[in-house]
């Protein structure tokens, strides 16, 4: 079901139950000060597994894509989530405008679905994660690109 190399973790869930399993577990162990790209196509859970690390963090309720506001904020009690849905976003300057650079701090968790729409302004990923088909589920592929995203990315390989 798992498969190891130092940069990457490839997981494989069968359907979305299982996923969502692994996401709570994935929340106990999650650093702060992070930044975790959510790249996949439409229709490829990259908002459910945003729920599920955020409810898994503690947030009783829905977990919507904040798709028209862009960011939602989730003010835990561990550490603070920014869910970014940046699919409706026009122009990466839009997220200067929204004063985006102060959301990014060690003491916060940013996933942000459609990274790609905010090239330029967003900060680059720590990790990212990548969505696609796998059978009737979906394949998982986690890349760090920082020392704090492969300390996670350590974290979330004995999970
Ligand atoms: P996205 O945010 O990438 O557009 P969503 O999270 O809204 O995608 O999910 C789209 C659909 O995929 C939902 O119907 C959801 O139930 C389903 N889904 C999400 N994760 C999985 C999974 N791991 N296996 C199978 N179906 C899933
Ligand atoms: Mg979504």
């Amino acid at each position: 079901m798992e498969e190891v190399s130092e940069k990457s973790l490839t997981l494989n869930f069968a359907d979305e139950a299982l996923m969502l399993v692994w996401a709570k577990t994935a929340a106990a162990v999650l650093n702060s000060g992070l930044v975790i790209h959510l790249v996949g196509d439409l229709g490829m859970g990259k908002t459910t597994l945003s729920r599920g690390l955020i409810q898994g963090l503690g947030h009783v309720g829905n977990v919507k894509s904040p798709t028209y506001t862009l960011v939602e904020p989730y003010e835990l009690e561990r550490l603070t989530v920014y869910h970014f849905d940046l699919y409706r976003l026009a122009d990466p300057e839009e997220l200067e405008f929204m004063g985006v650079r102060d959301y990014f701090g060690p003491s916060t968790v940013s996933l942000i679905e459609w990274p790609e729409k905010g090239a330029g302004v967003l900060p680059a990923a720590d990790i990212s994660i990548n969505i696609t088909q796998w059978h009737l589920g979906r394949c998982l592929t986690l890349t760090a690109s920082s020392p704090n995203g492969q300390a996670q990315l350590d974290r979330w390989k004995n999970c």
